[in-house]
């Protein structure tokens, strides 16, 4: 006799953890952007985890990233997402650090931490594209 078996089928889902950078523009590009891909670019394949609340020992934040693929965006080289990411958690998949990303395509980065002129959006845009396609990888595998 035939068995048919009932197979969950559930979305993948990538967790972007930003680092929350408030003193450098950079921690604030990594802000928008990572909103920007949570909100407009990957709504159904992304979801996010606060890095303070990971940090202090939120369990449900700990076992998504063990569970699930992530993606770290962080503002500047010290890394504070990937570092506790691969603290607390395992290690994440893809690593995008906000300074050489903007290096690569020659962009300086904004004036400013708390406000964005009109071209920093399009820094946020760019930021926010090339998270975009690290998401895209991690759903083709
Ligand atoms: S990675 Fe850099 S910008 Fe982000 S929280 Fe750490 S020190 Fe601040």
């Amino acid at each position: 006799m035939l068995e048919l078996e009932l197979v969950e089928i559930s979305p993948k889902k990538v967790g972007i953890i930003p680092c929350n950078g408030e003193e450098l523009p950079e921690g604030t590009l990594t802000r928008f952007a990572c909103r920007k891909v949570l909100d407009k670019l990957k709504p159904s394949n992304t979801v996010t985890i606060c890095l303070p609340l990971f940090i202090a020992g939120g369990k449900e934040e700990r076992e998504f990233a063990q569970k699930f693929p992530t993606i770290t965006v962080d503002g500047c080289d010290k890394q504070c997402s990937r570092i506790n990411t691969e603290r607390l958690s395992g290690k994440p998949r893809h690593s995008i650090v906000i300074t050489d990303l903007l290096k690569e395509h020659g962009i300086n980065a904004p004036g400013s931490a708390r406000t964005l002129v009109d071209m920093d959006r399009q820094t946020v845009d760019l930021v926010a594209k090339e998270i975009a396609k690290k998401v895209d990888q991690i759903l083709a595998e």
